[in-house]
């Protein structure tokens, strides 16, 4: 006997997550199945929804919509659809940047600004946009972030304030390699560390490294290690040592803000009464022009699970839901059809930062959201894709990675619902 639901959604990304808690909204008994983590543990944690276009920076990216390729997601579930997954996001999250349509402008930990959409509640005051001077802090042990190199390339990407850098020890002696979740819990618990001969709670003691370099600046952005479990709280603690606004400057892979954004979605999964199985791939699947079930490898048994409709959500080349050898690129679950040149020299461009065809590659849906054959026929009545499994966008170049997932998702969920 299979196991049941109205909507089976898989992969457990951003993509998949906003399929589930849309789907479980609308009413729908949803069943969400993950194998491994998603990229949100290796992405900023930022929302980009549209930052360029063909290289040129966009202000404002719902304006942009109607002007992209007519087969980009965005184009598929129209800016409506982009402005509704955003107030999903917007209604499970605290993230900021909902007053305005406008990108915000964010330093990342290379010292470049970055438009983006929506951005976590940690890292509102740092926005380039502010004029208010800023102290970048690095830790000599988190090499990732050498916060005197972030601050010149500020200084010379033309941000409207003046930001110095200064490299400190992280209080408690942390060795190179401690993951970045060691750094949020010794400051989430503010446990007493030892520091120049005394022992301080572990905020205290960071603030107490920082002040020598603090010299006026009005804000301080740190590596966004500040607190797992309750990082405002981290946050308040530092500024009111230092007096001074405290940010996060977001970091590269682990994510601490894309763990943290994970956590929050998979609560708000929950709390839609969506159920979740985690570590258990899809691995084939049953039926003809409509799917009847899925086979799931739980520990080596193959369990058979049947929805009435499906999300497919696996993400793209990055996260295993679209696969290439030499041989050409497939989609793994319904081998649903990925176009892709015939000849693998047209995949990639000479130049490393070419208009590569391999960073389009996905699947290709029609009007909702259902892979489609060589005809343009959708490939399974009761099959909708969603977030990086789709082609037809390349965003590390756009700079729409979350946003594709959340727009693209939170429609896959209502229409699978609506089809039930
Ligand atoms: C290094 C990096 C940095 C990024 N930075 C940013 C950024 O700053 N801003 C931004 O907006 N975007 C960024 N992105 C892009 C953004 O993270 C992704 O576009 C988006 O999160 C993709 O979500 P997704 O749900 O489509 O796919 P994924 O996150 O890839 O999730 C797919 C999930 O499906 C699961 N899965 C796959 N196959 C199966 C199967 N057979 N059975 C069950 N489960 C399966 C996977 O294990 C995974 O959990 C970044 C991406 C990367 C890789």
């Amino acid at each position: 006997m299979a196991i049941e639901s109205d909507v089976l959604v898989i992969g457990g990304g951003l993509a998949g997550l906003t399929a589930g808690i849309s789907a479980a909204r609308e009413g729908a008994h949803v069943r969400l199945i993950t194998h491994k983590q998603s990229t949100l543990r290796q992405a900023s944690g930022l929302v980009d929804v549209l930052g360029y276009v063909d290289g040129e920076p966009v202000a404002d990216p719902f304006a942009a919509v109607p002007d992209l390729p007519a087969d980009h997601p965005y184009r598929i579930v129209g800016e409506s659809g982009v402005r509704e997954g955003l107030a999903l996001f917007d209604d499970v999250t605290d993230y900021r940047g909902d007053h305005t349509d406008r990108n915000a402008l964010v330093p990342t930990h290379g010292g470049t600004v970055k438009p983006t959409a929506r951005y976590p509640a940690s890292a509102a005051a740092g926005l380039a946009s502010d004029d208010r001077d800023a102290l970048l802090v690095g830790f000599e042990t988190l090499v990732d972030f050498d916060a005197p190199l972030a601050a010149d390339h500020l200084g010379a990407a033309g941000a409207p304030f003046a930001a110095d850098g200064a490299t400190v020890r992280f209080p408690g002696d942390l060795r190179p390699d401690a993951k970045v979740t060691r750094y949020a819990h010794l400051l989430d618990e503010n446990r007493p560390v030892d520091v120049d001969g005394r022992r301080l709670p572990a905020c205290e003691a960071l603030a107490e490294r920082v002040r020598p370099h603090l010299d006026g600046h009005e804000r301080v952005g740190f590596p966004a290690v500040l607190g797992d479990d309750d990082p405002a709280a981290v946050r308040a603690a530092l500024a009111a040592e230092l007096g001074a606004d405290v940010f996060e400057v977001p970091m590269g892979p682990p994510s601490l803000p894309g763990l943290r954004l994970a956590d929050r979605l998979y609560d708000a999964l929950d709390e839609a009464g969506a159920s979740l199985e985690t570590g258990v791939p899809v691995v084939d699947h049953e039926g003809g022009d409509r799917i009847e079930r899925v086979l799931v490898d739980r520990k080596g048994a193959t369990v058979p699970y049947a929805a009435d409709q499906y999300v497919l959500a696996t993400g793209g080349l990055v996260g295993k839901g679209v696969e290439s050898d030499r041989g050409g690129v497939r989609e793994p679950v319904f081998d649903c059809r990925v176009p892709h040149p015939a000849d693998r020299y047209d995949w990639f461009e000479d130049g490393v930062f070419g208009d590569h065809a391999f960073a389009r590659f996905g699947v290709d849906p029609d009007g909702e959201l259902r892979p489609t054959d060589e005809r343009g026929d959708p490939e399974f009545e009761n099959v909708r894709a969603a977030g990086s499994v789709l082609g037809g966008y390349d965003f590390p170049a756009e700079k729409s990675g979350a946003g594709v997932s959340l727009a693209t998702g939170r429609s896959a969920g209502v229409l699978a619902t609506e089809a039930l």
